[in-house]
């Protein structure tokens, strides 16, 4: 991959990431609030809050998973970005075969060339 290739990635990858931490500080904002109006709350109501603590938990545990996989995918495209300063990107690490430019640009975290990554998903449900 050539310094312009590089360039060009990098961008990707660090547009990507704004837009994911952009999104995550938005998502903590709204948990921070409702936490907050929950624990200033009318004590009258305490009981009635309780009642209906079911599906809040409900809300907050999706919002927990949806982070946490946020997360996961901020760490791929952290993984990106380090593979492409040593000089490692955009190639597979199963076969070591270029991964097609097409494919980066859609999934600029790959690290698996399409027929790998098809293998290991084979493989795996075995
Ligand atoms: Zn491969």
């Amino acid at each position: 991959m050539n310094k312009k290739d590089k360039t060009y990635f990098r961008k990707i990858i660090l547009e990507k990431r704004d837009a994911l931490l952009e999104e995550l500080g938005l998502l903590k904002e709204t948990a921070v609030e409702e936490s907050s109006r929950e624990s200033s709350g009318n004590p009258s109501n305490y009981s009635y809050h309780m009642a209906d603590l079911g599906t809040d938990s409900q809300e907050r545990e999706k919002a927990y998973l949806f982070l946490t996989r946020e997360n996961k995918y901020l760490g791929y495209l952290n993984e990106a970005l380090e593979r492409l300063e040593r000089g490692e990107y955009g190639v597979c690490n199963m076969c070591g075969e270029p991964i097609p430019k097409k494919r980066l640009e859609a999934v600029p975290h790959a690290s698996m060339c399409v027929p790998c990554k098809t293998d290991v998903k084979e493989n795996g449900s075995k």
